[in-house]
């Protein structure tokens, strides 16, 4: 049986427990993270940590715990599930205060919840999904306007990945203003010759810490890298397409509402990638 961590407490995971007025539950007021874990290592935990803070100084809420203690449940939850390849999950909320209503409680009266788990993943790394690639439809986009927090607000992206499904395929990007913002629960690339173009930083997209350090190895290696929106029909003449995400490192894209890219077989640049990620961030785990 797992053990999970709950607001200063290692317990089996049938014993956790959370309010029934906590405010995740009742208004998804929360934020998470999710950190990958190769070879028992932590992958970009810093860049996780400070996208954490981040997302709760965006909703007025603080660290629950120093970035210090952050680390040492991560690995504390790492080593005691024996986790070699997989995810630890991270939630923060604005906690239980007693009642429902919407106004925030007085944080000096109402403590966060901090709830963090493991999820056991053999196999991450060496995905068949990787060597295939992915198929995607496109769907509008009618999140909330503040996509750069990382909300526990999951339901559109739920639902977005049930339209996938129902149609037959892997995943979905969200396409605004004609503009594709981002997949389901990853960020966007297309490539053409040696350039990759994904959307630029804003409101409107989650700064993917996996996106930045892709982005930091392909310029490194030479490659071009364009910040800017593009539209799915630009998407379905690219060469290549592909997502990144701290759960999929980098994912290539071989299918957009039908219309096979290179064939439709992953191509040079997004294979590659995904080996420099993979090697880069093996080098820099924790
Ligand atoms: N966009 C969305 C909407 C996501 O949910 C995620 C993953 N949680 C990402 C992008 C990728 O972010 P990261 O690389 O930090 O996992």
């Amino acid at each position: 049986m797992r053990t999970v961590y709950v607001n200063g407490e290692y317990l089996p995971e049938t014993e956790a427990r959370v309010s029934i007025f906590d405010r995740g539950f009742l208004m998804a007021d929360g934020v998470y993270e999710v950190t990958s874990v190769l070879d028992g290592k932590l992958i970009d935990f810093d860049g996780h940590a400070r996208r954490l803070e981040r997302s709760l100084r965006a909703l007025d809420m603080a660290m629950p715990v120093s970035e210090e203690e952050l680390l040492a449940i991560h690995r504390e939850l790492v080593a005691r599930n024996g986790i070699d390849e997989g995810m630890v999950y991270l939630q923060v909320t604005r906690g239980a205060p007693g009642d429902r209503d919407f106004v925030f409680p007085d944080p000096d009266e109402t403590p966060q919840t901090l709830v963090l788990f493991t999820q056991d993943k053999p196999g991450l790394a060496d995905s068949p999904a990787a060597k295939k690639g992915i198929r995607i439809i496109s769907i509008d986009d009618i999140r909330w306007g503040r996509r750069d927090i990382k909300t526990v607000q999951l339901l559109y992206p739920s639902m977005g990945k049930m339209m996938a499904k129902a149609a037959g395929v892997d995943d979905a990007w969200m396409v605004e203003d004609g503009l594709v913002t981002e997949g389901t629960s990853n960020n966007a690339y297309i490539v053409k010759g040696n350039r990759i173009i994904t959307r630029g930083l804003s409101n409107d997209i989650l700064h993917g810490i996996t996106r930045a350090a892709v982005l930091r190895f392909a310029r490194e290696a030479q490659m071009e890298v364009e910040e800017r929106a593009f539209t799915i029909d630009e998407a379905k003449a690219a060469d290549e397409a592909f997502i990144t995400s701290a759960s999929t490192f980098v994912m290539p894209v071989v299918e957009i509402d039908g219309v096979a890219l290179g064939g439709g077989s992953p191509g040079k640049v997004a294979p590659r990638l995904r080996e420099i990620y993979l090697e880069e961030s093996r080098k820099a785990a924790i």
